[in-house]
């Protein structure tokens, strides 16, 4: 990202957040050189970007079945929608950071997902990982069968 002041093409990100409508993502940044801030503006080309499937296969990414996937496992659970919003937001972050490349391993976002669902509520993550098969990305499949067996949400 060029500084808009003195053009050195290397600055250091201060503050993300997503705008208003969250089609974007605005950044702070401070120039490395002069160290004047400017804000940029990212938008996900989310028409563009494909995301690499396990066997391979593309398919375009789309916003709504992402909301869905992480909607699922969370059916009947004490979360609210925007929780959810944020898992999507917290995934797009990602995703338009490495949408240089135009592709994204659908396990990349897998594990975000099961990140985010670990620390909002513990039954989901298990459910999202049975779903999806992202058994490998669990810590320790034993130690979470227990864990639930003692009943902790
Ligand atoms: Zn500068």
């Amino acid at each position: 990202m060029k500084c808009p002041f003195c053009g050195f093409d290397d600055s250091q990100v201060k503050d993300s957040r997503s705008s208003e409508d969250n089609s974007a993502i605005r950044r702070r940044r401070e120039c490395m050189k002069c160290k004047q801030r400017f804000t940029t503006f990212e938008r996900i080309e989310s028409a563009n970007l494909m995301i690499v499937k396990r066997d391979d296969t593309r398919q375009i990414y789309d916003r709504n079945k992402l909301f869905r996937s992480i909607a699922t496992p969370l059916q009947k659970r004490a979360t609210t929608t925007q929780e959810i919003e944020s898992i999507v937001k917290d995934v797009e972050a990602v995703l338009n950071d490495t949408a240089v490349k135009r592709e994204v391993q659908s396990a990349t976002i897998g594990k975000i997902v099961l990140q985010q669902l670990k620390e909002i509520d513990f039954v989901a993550y298990v459910r999202y990982a049975s779903i999806y098969h992202e058994f490998s990305e669990l810590d320790d499949f034993e130690e979470i069968l227990a864990q639930l067996k003692k009943g902790n949400k």
